[in-house]
């Protein structure tokens, strides 16, 4: 038998996004208020030792992919030579990295040197103005020069957008365009309800809404075949370099194929993103536990992952006051 984490539902849970940090350079509306979220303590923060010694867990265990993601991943100190680490990591088939584009350009050829492929950036707008009003922050030249960078450099650049009303509906179709003569993937995602503030109202512009309006004004687009485990459905515009993508993250169409495992900055482990912690694996370690008592606690936790998110947040009874940059996203 291959050693593998296995739910009660016989998914195979092979991939790990891992936060390394709940900090931010950037106060996205839809993460953090504008004052930000009450950061944690860096003690109460996995060290690079900790994560290390999980990761070789995991991917003993069969997680073969690994993301890394935050709060921004890139305002932790020493995360370079960290993936430096990690990328030799026996049986990690891909790694990836999901950041807001604040990387230097010498941090960025670190990252093809270490064979890192795919890069996830978050950009809502293609308007100065419009970037400045949902990040909170000026810094939209520096990001958009840092993706055209990636791109040049041969990353696979996954750009993603979370659409809402009274935002951004406008930058759908330059997003679209911009596939023309850009090898990228844009991504639109419908808003979670992890902004920090525990209010939360759902979404008007779902996937449906957001295809609808693509396919209005290109009724030549036409539908890609789905990757396995992909939580977007995605498309492209005969003739275009790049593709763009929908992704339900709100409407939760995908949740029967979840192969994923959430670990945040302080050692939560979650399910799924919209449920309870799992297992507090910091606590675990630092109270002395073993390698053997890790893997079964381990195991115990993965075994019960949600049927879908709805059922995961049922569990949670009201919309939490939490933090994407928290949870990990
Ligand atoms: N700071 C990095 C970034 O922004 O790419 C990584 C962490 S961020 C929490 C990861 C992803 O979560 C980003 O693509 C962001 O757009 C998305 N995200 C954050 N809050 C969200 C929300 N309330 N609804 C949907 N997506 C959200
Ligand atoms: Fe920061 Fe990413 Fe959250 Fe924006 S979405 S505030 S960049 S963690």
């Amino acid at each position: 038998m291959p050693k593998q984490f296995i739910d009660q539902y016989g998914r195979i849970l092979n991939y790990l996004r891992l936060s390394v940090t709940d900090r931010c350079n950037f106060r996205c509306y839809y993460c953090m208020p504008e004052e930000g979220i009450d950061f944690v303590d860096r003690k109460q923060l996995l060290s690079y030792e900790e994560l290390q010694f999980l990761l070789e867990i995991f991917t003993e265990y069969g997680v073969n992919k690994l993301r890394i993601t935050g709060g921004e991943p890139f305002v932790r100190r020493g995360l370079v030579e960290f993936l430096g680490r990690i990328s030799q990591l026996d049986g990690l088939s891909e790694m990836a990295i999901t950041t807001n584009g604040s990387l230097s350009f010498s941090q960025i050829d670190a990252l093809a040197d270490m064979g890192i492929r795919s890069i996830n950036i978050s950009l809502d707008s293609l308007d100065k103005k419009r970037f400045f009003e949902i990040t909170r922050r000026d810094k939209f030249d520096e990001v958009f020069s840092a993706i055209l960078y990636m791109i040049d450099r041969g990353f696979e650049v996954k750009l993603n957008a979370v659409i809402a009303d009274n935002k951004n509906t406008q930058d759908i179709l330059p997003f679209v365009e911009l596939t023309k003569h850009h090898c990228v993937s844009v991504r639109f995602l419908e808003e979670m309800p992890f902004n920090g503030t525990g209010t939360f109202e759902v979404p008007t512009w779902n996937h449906v809404v957001i295809k609808k309006h693509v396919l209005s004004h290109y009724p030549t687009m036409r539908r890609l075949p789905d990757e396995a485990n992909s939580t977007s459905v995605n498309y492209q515009i005969p003739g275009y370099k790049g593709t763009f993508g929908i992704i339900a993250s709100y409407s939760r169409t995908f949740c029967g194929t979840c192969n994923r495992l959430r670990l945040s900055a302080t050692g939560e482990l979650r399910t799924c993103l919209y449920g309870a912690p799992a297992l507090n694996l910091r606590d675990l370690l630092r109270s002395g536990a073993n390698r053997d008592e890790v893997i079964q606690e381990l195991q115990r936790a993965v075994c019960k992952k949600e049927k879908d998110g709805f059922e995961a947040e049922s569990i949670v009874a009201q919309t939490p006051k939490k933090s994407m940059s928290f949870l990990g996203g």
